[in-house]
């Protein structure tokens, strides 16, 4: 039965026409989650997320991830035919819509179903951190509380005097593998592997950041969508900020998400040469020089940049890992004895076909979710 309502005006009243019976609110669609429970996604499913809506519905991802799902691989969908249809989640995820009347659009195609099923990642069962763990590591090595709605976990037993916060923007795990195999990242390959991690979704960096900041997954922060640039909620910097301690941190161009707490600085492209790492570098060495400061959060744009622009795995991108990895060299080589260094990426980047971008992110897929944290003490 098609479900969807039309309107029509006539004589002045709004008349809701049914088309063929059935109404919004009657639809039923069952999702199999994580752990094999049955979950029922129905019009009051589409209304607890109607916020997220846009003109063609909203992300069935953002329905996944609620119910628990991280890193999709293929998404089994049951029409009410019984026709079974699969799709690869790496090609399908950024053009499924759930609307309002319980039908899913995947590219343009229509289908009314009666039983969803996921697969996840493989990977799913190595990841060993999540950005929400960083927050808690960073205050108990510092022997301050964690932010108070965090819900991550410390990574570390270790005390430190300082903490240093790396922040490579668009770095994933993924592409983390590829450039060590190709040589590109001899200062990163020096230190302790990194975890596998996994960020939160929508894996865009005002999300992450807030997840980074705050330590807890974004229905909580807060920050759960495109366009919001804070938190009300208490951050790592605050907490350190209030207990007395010096915080800094080396922006590039803009300020990507708010920082209160920490006394900032944007470096922006100072000498015009297109990138802003440069500056970053030479800001974050500026501040180095006058001494470290106890919590010190320094980010890293171009990998990300680069990724939008020419896709991830290009020659140029490539370069900028190679640029990157040599800028960390050089801030590592001036940490001063017992520090707690965490280094780690915000979210990764898929390359797009067709479109005038070569990169985005954004997706429940493994290069954009899957993310590095390197956590390294320096005695
Ligand atoms: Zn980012």
């Amino acid at each position: 039965m098609a479900k969807r309502i039309r309107d029509f005006v006539v004589g002045g009243f709004l008349i809701t026409v049914l088309m063929l019976g059935g109404c919004a609110s009657e639809w039923d669609v069952s999702l199999e989650g994580p752990a094999g429970e049955e979950i029922r996604l129905s019009h009051g499913t589409w209304k607890a997320y109607a916020d997220f809506a846009g003109e063609r519905g909203f992300p069935l991802e953002k329905v996944l991830y609620g119910h628990g799902y991280q890193v999709i691989e293929t998404l089994q969908i049951t029409d009410r035919d019984g026709e079974e249809l699969t799709y690869a989640w790496a090609d399908t995820a950024g053009g499924t819509w759930l609307e309002e009347d319980g039908t899913l659009v995947v590219h343009d195609r229509v289908i009314h179903p009666r039983a969803i099923a996921v697969e996840q990642s493989p990977w799913v069962s190595r990841i060993e951190a999540s950005i929400t763990d960083i927050a808690p590591s960073a205050a108990s090595a510092l022997g301050i509380p964690a932010p108070e709605i965090a819900a991550g976990r410390s990574l570390t037993d270790q005390t430190a005097y300082q903490v240093l916060l790396l922040f490579l923007d668009g770095f994933g795990y993924l592409r983390y593998e590829e450039a060590l195999e190709a040589g590109l990242i001899p200062e990163l390959a020096q230190l302790d592997p990194p975890l596998v991690g996994v960020t939160t979704y929508p894996p865009i960096t005002t999300v992450s950041t807030a997840s980074l900041l705050t330590g807890a997954k974004p229905p909580v922060h807060g920050v759960d969508k495109r366009g919001i640039r804070k938190t009300d909620h208490e951050t790592l910097l605050e907490v350190a900020r209030q207990a007395g301690l010096r915080v800094s941190a080396v922006e590039g161009e803009a300020l990507a998400f708010q920082l209160k707490g920490a006394d900032f600085q944007l470096s922006g492209d100072r000498d015009g040469d297109g990138g802003t790492d440069d500056n970053v570098l030479a800001h974050a060495l500026s501040v180095l020089e006058r001494g470290m400061p106890d919590l010190f959060l320094v980010h890293f744009h171009g990998i990300d940049d680069l990724g939008h622009e020419v896709g991830p795995g290009a020659p140029l991108e490539g370069e900028k890992i190679r640029e990157v990895d040599q800028a960390v060299g050089r801030i590592l080589s001036m940490m001063p004895p017992d520090t707690l260094v965490v280094i780690f990426a915000d979210h990764g980047m898929h390359r797009v076909e067709g479109q005038e971008r070569s990169g985005n992110h954004g997706h429940l897929i493994e290069r954009d979710m899957l993310i590095p944290i390197w956590i390294t003490y320096l005695d």
